[in-house]
């Protein structure tokens, strides 16, 4: 008989192209937000030893309490409504798990973070986007209005939002969740960078949820550390969906030492909203580029006349590597590059300058 084992593979799984980003070495990497201060050496020194200190053979914790006691003294909210995972992707995919089913409805923005729709895809959901204003900024009353008629489930608004680096307004949120009690996720991948955060909000909004993540602001992307903030109810019906041990001790030791040297990665999270401004004001003095206002660790470019793709490729010649933002709705016209140490800056700007002037000398 012929063998066709991929027909049993879901339709909409089959119709979709997995998140990837293919791998480019470069001097200059601004191309994942990543926080361009690493941990201090004794820091990271000190994780070491307590993990050497433990046996390998035996599983973490099922649940990694001191985090999560650290982690709801650090947001400023209730243990028991605390969830730690193995980076705050993960804690996405467990809401959408205990959320969305076949044709389950859920409203994102557009553009935003490619996950959420892939993943309510793999589910069988539905996704209903609800496009950005004329200035990528956020269209809070178009965001109300469709979640209240199609009494949504699921809203996911990622803020600030990733890659146009817009915030949501906390008033606005709060209206948002105010007005019917389907769900609403807010990714605060950023919320660091930007000075707002929805915590606040949660001890009045049973219907919010908030994810946040150890990879931009706390510089632990390498461990893979996120956790997210809801009523005890939710967080107990997320956490069905969780896998066991889905932190491992090493990641949970990290994301300790990374909270008590908060004090360090603040300071350099306040070096890094400084040096956003700086390089946002000289970006907006290059002809044919427009930066968008950001509130995270990264800005968006809009090209004017040069092709995105060859400047991409031009910038990356010099060794700077960007995020080529192309294929989102949209963003046609754009890059995102992120906020890298004053001299990684340096660098791009000169590398833009350079590219944009190679396409004026091979147009003349
Ligand atoms: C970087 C990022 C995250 C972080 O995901 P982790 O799994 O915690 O590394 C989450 N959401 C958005 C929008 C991001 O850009």
């Amino acid at each position: 008989m012929t063998m066709e084992p991929l027909r049993h593979i879901k339709p909409s799984v089959r119709s979709i192209a997995a998140y990837t980003l293919a791998a480019r070495p470069a001097a200059v990497k601004l191309n994942q937000n990543e926080n361009p201060y690493d941990l201090p050496d004794a820091v990271k020194e000190r994780v070491v030893q307590k993990a050497l200190a433990r046996p390998w053979a035996r599983y973490p914790e099922f649940d990694p309490r001191e985090l999560i006691e650290q982690l709801a003294a650090f947001a400023g909210w209730r243990p028991d409504g605390v969830l730690a995972g193995n980076g705050s992707n993960e804690l996405i995919e467990a809401l959408l798990l205990v959320t969305v089913g076949p044709g389950t409805r859920v409203v994102i923005p557009e553009p935003t973070f490619t996950l959420y729709a892939l993943l309510t895809r793999v589910l069988g959901g539905e996704t209903i986007r609800v496009g950005l204003g004329p200035e990528l900024e956020y269209q809070p009353e178009e965001l109300r209005r469709v979640r209240r008629e199609l009494s949504a489930p699921l809203t996911v608004v990622c803020s600030p939002n990733n890659p146009t680096g817009g915030l949501l307004a906390a008033d606005e949120l709060a209206r948002l969740c105010e007005e019917a009690d389907g769900l609403v996720a807010v990714d605060e991948a950023y919320h660091e960078f930007s000075g707002q955060s929805a915590v606040p909000l949660l001890a009045r909004h049973p219907n919010l949820v908030v994810l946040r993540t150890f990879s931009k602001a706390m510089a632990l992307a390498g461990l893979r550390v996120g956790y997210l903030l809801a009523s005890p109810e939710i967080v107990r019906e997320v956490n069905k969906a969780r896998l066991p041990y889905n932190l491992d001790f090493f990641s949970e030791a990290a994301a300790l030492a990374a909270l008590a040297e908060w004090p360090v990665l603040r300071a350099n999270v306040e070096k890094i909203v400084g040096a956003r401004d700086d390089l946002l004001h000289r970006l907006y003095r290059i002809p044919g580029v427009r930066p968008y206002p950001s509130k995270a660790n990264f800005i968006l470019l809009e090209l004017a006349e040069a092709d995105p793709r060859t400047v991409f490729e031009s910038v990356y010649r010099r060794g700077v590597l960007v995020r080529d933002v192309t294929s989102y709705p949209r963003l046609q016209r754009c890059l995102r590059v992120t906020v890298g140490s004053e001299a990684e800056n340096e660098t791009f700007l000169s590398a833009l300058r350079h590219a944009l002037e190679e396409r004026r000398f091979a147009r003349a």
